[in-house]
């Protein structure tokens, strides 16, 4: 079997050993002589399979018993949507709320941006006048504020949040899409926490949602019923299908997490990997971190040739990809707003991926 060292910010490698054990019960799963593609999700065969997942979820993270794990579709994207709709849109008629919003990268806008058609958003800090290079001292909330957002790891531009804002009473809704289970996180100090599968969690389809339970029935009327809470946690993610294959493989991950450490073994391994690789950059004559040092992210690391030059930097990073990709180490470009080059380093990036990719770098020669 070929392969290679994908650094893709999502979809994302997986364990191998999770790959080869689904491989091995694809067609037979459990001894149930079927592939968990085949299950009824309310048979016998499925039920342990969801229960699993979800016991594995709070086991790692520490989730107290008054949240409920939720596994939705629609992504990340999605929440962005259903968390104003379910804790702060009004009924037909009645009086807009406020969220407060902390701006701090290209998917924390676009949750502010949604959020807008629903609620009146007040975004409290920003830091798109730094390129979002770094994480923004992040205001108090009002007393009326409904709740209040943040995008814990900043995919896209390669940030993370430190200490987190003291929110009060006002609930704090964190999107961890990219950054869940990579270090361990407070539950208890979120209302919400949501995260899509497919970077540090399992294969595209699936999203999970922690929430508290108080947070749980307060949507207007007028909500879609595929887009309520306290639908989905009374029915227990079954309302209707939910994306069972995703739901097992998450379980598969959960597994492979716990028998190599845990979270806290994990977070070891991703500040070693990050600190080798922000170590070379810092020391590089040819490439740069594009990150503040006190806000990087040890998940997504974007970086770019030190060449002042446009044109020469392009074509620097081209050939840069080009002889990369032809030595098994791939998806290695910048987002494409934000161009440059960059590595993402979830979970399941071995150690030696990281050695790999600095091995190259090191070769590599600009002109
Ligand atoms: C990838 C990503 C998203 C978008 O996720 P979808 O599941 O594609 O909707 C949102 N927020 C963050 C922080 C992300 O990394």
């Amino acid at each position: 079997m070929k392969r290679v060292y994908n650094f893709s910010p999502g979809p994302s490698t997986l364990p191998l050993p999770v790959l080869e054990r689904a491989a091995r019960e694809m067609g037979d799963a459990y001894g149930t002589g079927q592939s968990v593609m085949e299950m009824s999700h309310r048979s016998k065969d499925f039920t342990p399979i969801i229960e699993n997942t979800e016991q594995l979820l709070r086991e790692l993270m520490g989730i107290p018993p008054r949240y409920k794990v939720l596994f939705l579709q629609g992504g990340a994207s999605l929440q962005f949507a259903m968390i104003p709709l379910n804790i702060a849109a009004a009924e037909a008629g009645g009086a807009r709320k406020k969220a407060a919003y902390i701006e701090t990268g290209i998917w924390a806008k676009k949750a502010a941006e949604e959020a807008a058609k629903y609620v009146d958003v007040a975004v409290r800090a920003s830091s798109a006048d730094k390129r979002y290079a770094c994480i923004p001292p992040a205001p108090a909330p009002d007393a009326d504020d409904a709740y209040y957002h943040i995008t814990l790891n900043n995919t896209i531009v390669g940030t993370k949040w430190g200490a987190l804002p003291e929110t009060g009473r006002v609930p704090l809704a964190a999107d961890a899409s990219s950054c869940i289970l990579s270090e361990p996180l407070d539950v208890s100090r979120f209302g919400i926490i949501y995260a899509g599968a497919q970077k540090n969690l399992g294969p595209a389809g699936a999203t999970v949602v922690i929430i508290r339970e108080d947070l749980i029935g307060r949507a207007p009327s007028w909500t879609p019923a595929m887009l309520r809470y306290d639908i989905h946690a009374e029915e227990g993610s079954l309302y209707n299908t939910p994306p069972c294959y995703g739901i097992y493989m998450i379980g598969l991950v959960l597994e492979w997490l716990k028998d190599s450490g845990g979270v806290t073994a994990i977070a070891r391994m991703n500040r070693e990997k990050a600190g080798l690789f922000y170590g070379y950059l810092d020391s590089s004559r040819l490439f740069r971190p594009l990150a503040e040092k006190p806000f990087r992210s040890l998940m997504n690391i974007p970086f770019a040739p030190r060449e002042e030059d446009p044109a020469r930097r392009g074509a620097l990073e081209e050939r840069f990809l080009k002889e990369a990709a032809a030595q098994g180490l791939v998806n290695l470009a910048g987002h494409r707003l934000v161009g440059g080059l960059r590595a993402s380093f979830y979970n399941a990036m071995p150690k030696a991926g990281v050695e790999a990719l600095i091995r190259f770098m090191d070769t590599f020669k600009a002109f």
